[in-house]
Formats: C-alpha cells, structure tokens, sequence
C-alpha cells in the first residue's frame, strides 16, 4: 500500500468502527488506485481520497407501521447519499432484516464508481431497511412502504436523488413508494425507477441487471475467442438478477444448470429450459415461494443450505449476495474449470477469492463493471420520464448493449494504460474513479 492509501484507509477503519463490509468496499477500490496517485499526485493534493469515502449525507429514521393484527412495529430506515459530483444521487432500496449502515454504505459506495462506468449522469447512493417483505402481506409491505416514503421524501426527487430497487424491492415495493412520494409532494417526477410500465417505467429495465451481466461476459470472452454458446453456467439467486441472468444465458445458447436462495440450492444438470424458467417467475415474483419447490417440481437435486460452487461449471453468476465466494469456494471453481466469473450481485466475492481468480487468470467482472446494466437502464427510463416518451424493447435493449460494451472496453483500456491488461477490478476502479475525481476537483473544496 501507498502511504497516502493506507493512512486514508486506516482512518476509514478507526472513524467507522464495526463496518466491515463498508471496509471490505473501500479496501478494493483503494487498493486498484495506488497507481493512479503515483502517476497523479494532484489527487492527494486535493485530499480526494479522504472526501469521496465520507458519504455527502446520511439520514437515519424510525419506520413505524402497523401490521395485520394490529400491532405496531418498527424498523429502521436509511439512505446514504454518498457522492454528487456527476450527477443526481442515485442507487436501490435494499429490504432485507440484515441491512445496517455499513452494508448501505458499501453498497453506496460502490455505486459511485459503477454510475460513473456507465457514461450516463448520475451520482452515488444507495439506501433501505432491515424490514423483511418475506412472508408480509401485500397490504402490510404497502403500509410499511408508506411509512418509509412519509420520512424519505424530504430527501428524494427526480432531480435530487433518485432510488431504485435491490433484494427485497422490486416492482410492487417501489409503486408504493412512489404513490406515497406523489401523494406527498403532489408532483409527477421519476423519482423513482424500476417503474411498472403503466406510470413510465421501461421496457427492459427488470432485465437490465442479468441481461447486462451477461453482455459483460461475453464481452470478457471475445477477448479469448470465446463465446457463451454451450457453455455450462453457474447462477447463484432466484430474484431478479438471477431470473434474467439466466434467460439471456438460455437465449445464448448456454445451459444454466444451478439456482438458489437463502435457504439451498437446486442442481439441474439438463440445464433450466425456458419453460421451468418460466416456473421461476411466478414461484418468486407471484407465489413467493423457495426454490426447494423447483427441485420437487422437476425432480432435480435440493442442497439445503448449498451453494452453487462445488458444481462444475465454466462461468459463475454469483446473483445473490455480497460476501457469497470465499476464498476455498474460489479454489473449488478454479480446479472445476471455471474461466469466467460475472458479478452480478455487489461484492459477491471476497477480496481473497478476488485474488485466487485474478491469480488463475479467471476473466473476472468486478460488480461495479457487470450489474451496471441495471443502473444504466435506470438512467434510460430517467431519460425517457424527462422526455415524455417511451422507448421500444429493442431500442432500451440496444442501449443496454452498447452501454456494456463500452463498460467492458472502458474497465479492458484503463487495465491496459495500467500496465495489468484483463484485469478489470483495477480497470473499473481507475475509470470509475478518475472521472468522478476530477468533477470533484472541478467544483472545488465540498
Ligand atoms: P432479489 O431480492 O430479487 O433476489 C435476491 C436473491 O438472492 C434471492 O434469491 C435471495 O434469496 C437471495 N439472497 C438474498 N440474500 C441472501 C443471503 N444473505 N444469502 C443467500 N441468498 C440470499 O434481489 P436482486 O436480484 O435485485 O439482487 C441480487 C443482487 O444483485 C444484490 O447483491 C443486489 O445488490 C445486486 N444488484 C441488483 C440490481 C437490480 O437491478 N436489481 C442492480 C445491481 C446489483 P431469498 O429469496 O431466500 O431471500
């Protein structure tokens, strides 16, 4: 480590005590950019490194609500509004009972550098609560969401902050939120994206993440002459990114032959067809059921408490979580032939694992560079929202695309002016970070 790195790093971990995963964030990212300040000492001047790890703001608030017996209950609410140097904050809801202030904020964090990959405006951001929408009625996720949205409203707005969905928040969980903020505020704004498509969401934007994810992959792949077609693929999750991750890995010509939640994992080896895809969607989005039920469905193996990576395969989708490959489960996919890894969770693998893949020579596509498709269609349904239009599916899906390939081609050129061609964690993190740098520098000392 530099030293300017590791005193900045050091001060991270004594000022925010008991925030690992928040550490965990900015120990990767900082670690990719000691070359950076090497060749630019302008940044250490302009304390560039101690500003962008102190969030721009935080507000934490109590989330009263009433539930179907009657009885009141509360959780807490947050959003961390981490940098606005390019644009509006942006960056998901996360609904989950493990959510704290350290995972918000590394997951904030991240999200600065991934909206800056995009190429589109957009800061960073990211916000939730540890309610658990699992086994709630619909009519207690919409009190709670209201509950959230009466708080959250003075700080959101289509030109101020702009969330989205993650684990927990999907489509039903944001049309509540922004019926509330509309209520509220009496004004018609994408405020929020991951919209039904009935009151200005996008085409494409639920597939965005998975779809994106796969394009980076592929992307990955031409640079060994590689491609998708037959490929045997790994996917952690059964939520959204998992969904339409493995739809366009299907629609390439790859066979997909692992799913999972938080309780197990199931293992097809013929591959999950359109049609038991097709099951997915509605055991998760409808019945909100677990993924147990396909393996009784389809007669296919359950592993109870399993995860995907013990199963051969030769590209992993870790679509879960963060934190969800450790270093051993990394050795097991490398001596199992895995040659691609494309993360579209956030921080899905450790920074051990990171390096046994980078060590192996693994094509690996950090979070920030690979799930930018979902944020990026965001931007595009933002875009649409401001213009009053609504673009076709293979107008957002092209979009999409191209916005992919220009992340992979973007994470590929840095990797290479740093001397460390296909190393895309480095290339990501010095694309993504020099912009947001230098507008920092640009508007002065805030
Ligand atoms: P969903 O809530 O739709 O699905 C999450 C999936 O991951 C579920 O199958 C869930 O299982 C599983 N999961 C969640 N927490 C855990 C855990 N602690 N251990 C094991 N499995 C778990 O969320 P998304 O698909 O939207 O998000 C998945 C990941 O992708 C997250 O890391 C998110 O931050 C990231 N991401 C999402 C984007 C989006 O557009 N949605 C954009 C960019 C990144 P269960 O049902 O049992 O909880």
């Amino acid at each position: 480590m530099s030293k300017y790195v590791e005193r900045v790093y050091n001060h991270v971990i004594e000022k925010n005590p008991a925030q690992p995963d928040f550490h965990q964030a900015v120990k990767e990212v900082l670690d990719s950019l000691m070359p950076v300040f090497e060749k630019e000492p302008r940044f250490e001047k302009y304390k560039i490194l101690e500003r962008i790890t102190e969030p721009e703001r935080i507000v934490i608030f109590r989330v009263p609500w009433v539930d179907d017996n009657g009885e009141i209950q509360v959780n807490r609410g947050m959003r961390v509004q981490f940098n606005s140097a390019i644009g509006p904050y942006k960056g998901g809801l996360r609904f989950h009972p493990s959510v704290n202030l350290g995972i918000i904020k590394f997951l904030g964090f991240e999200q600065i550098f991934k909206n800056s990959l995009t190429g589109l405006s957009m800061g960073g951001a990211k916000g939730g609560s540890d309610f658990d929408p699992k086994g709630k009625s619909d009519n207690e996720v919409m009190r709670f969401c209201q509950s959230l949205m009466t708080e959250l409203f003075k700080y959101v707005g289509g030109r101020v902050d702009v969330p989205a969905g993650d684990i927990g928040v999907g489509a039903r969980e944001i049309g509540y939120l922004f019926g509330t903020w509309k209520k509220i505020t009496q004004r018609f704004e994408p405020v929020l994206t991951g919209k039904s498509l009935e009151y200005g969401g996008s085409l494409i934007r639920p597939e965005a993440t998975g779809y994106g994810s796969v394009y980076f992959a592929q992307e990955m792949l031409k640079t060994r002459n590689e491609d998708l077609k037959g490929k045997v693929c790994l996917v952690s999750g059964s939520g959204n990114v998992a969904q339409y991750t493995t739809e366009k890995c299907i629609d390439l010509g790859a066979k997909v032959v692992t799913l999972s939640d938080s309780s197990g994992m199931v293992h097809d080896p013929d591959g999950v067809t359109k049609e038991k895809l097709e099951f997915v969607f509605e055991l998760k989005n409808v019945k909100r059921g677990r993924i147990k039920e396909y393996a009784e469905k389809f007669g296919v193996e359950y592993y109870p408490d399993g995860q995907p990576w013990t199963i051969p395969g030769e590209i992993a989708f870790p679509s879960a979580t963060q934190n969800e490959i450790n270093n051993d489960e990394a050795k097991v996919l490398v001596d199992n032939g895995v040659i691609a890894v494309s993360e579209g969770a956030n921080m899905p693998s450790t920074i051990e694992a990171i390096d046994v893949f980078l060590e192996n020579k693994v094509l690996f596509g950090p979070g920030k560079a690979a799930n930018a498709g979902g944020v990026s269609t965001s931007g595009l349904e933002m875009a649409q929202n401001f213009g009053f239009e609504s673009w076709n599916r293979e107008t957002v899906d092209d979009r999409l695309h191209k916005i992919m390939i220009n992340i992979h081609k973007m994470a590929y050129d840095a990797s290479k002016d740093y001397d460390d061609p296909g190393n895309y964690v480095l290339g990501a993190n010095i694309a993504g970070f020099k912009k947001v740098a230098n507008a920092m520098i640009l508007q002065g000392h805030w």
